[in-house]
């Protein structure tokens, strides 16, 4: 189909997108993976990780019932790994979608210490956040695996 052909995320399912640190979870239904665009490759939030369901849908509401509970339990265990591995204070969740018509869910650590002003969405600008080049999301990765 064209839309999955053009598709972001149905590319990198398919392994034509390249991602630092590659899949951190992913089975039939759901893959994870840390965020990574070509407008964040210099310095991505480090933590900022990705959970999609395979099938190109756009929205929650196109979920099914297998797809909703895998999704559900995959945001809580990366949830889980970030409070293990980045001292996360807070883990954020959240959908835009502004950009790509495939539904990829946010799951972002707040890391301690962050000012009041860039809590929720406004972490991505807070200027002292912590961020990465594609060896430091590698190996972040790394250590997500062992908690998933
Ligand atoms: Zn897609």
């Amino acid at each position: 189909m064209p839309d999955q052909d053009s598709c972001f995320v149905c590319r990198k399912h398919n392994g034509l997108e390249f991602v630092p640190g590659g899949a951190i979870y992913e089975d039939g239904l759901i893959f994870s993976g840390h965020s990574w665009s070509a407008e964040d490759q210099k310095t991505p939030y480090l933590g900022g990780f990705i959970v999609e369901p395979k099938r190109h849908i756009p929205t929650w509401a196109e979920l099914n019932d297998e797809e909703a509970e895998r999704i559900g339990i995959v945001i809580r265990d990366v949830s889980r790994a970030l409070k293990a591995t980045v001292d996360a204070e807070h883990i954020y969740v959240f959908v835009l979608g502004h950009h790509v018509p495939h539904l990829h869910v946010w799951v972002v650590p707040r890391y301690p210490g962050t000012p009041r002003e860039y809590w929720g969405l406004e972490v991505f600008e807070w200027p002292d956040r912590p961020t990465g080049g594609q060896k430091e999301v590698e190996v972040l990765c790394e250590k997500m695996r062992s908690f998933l």
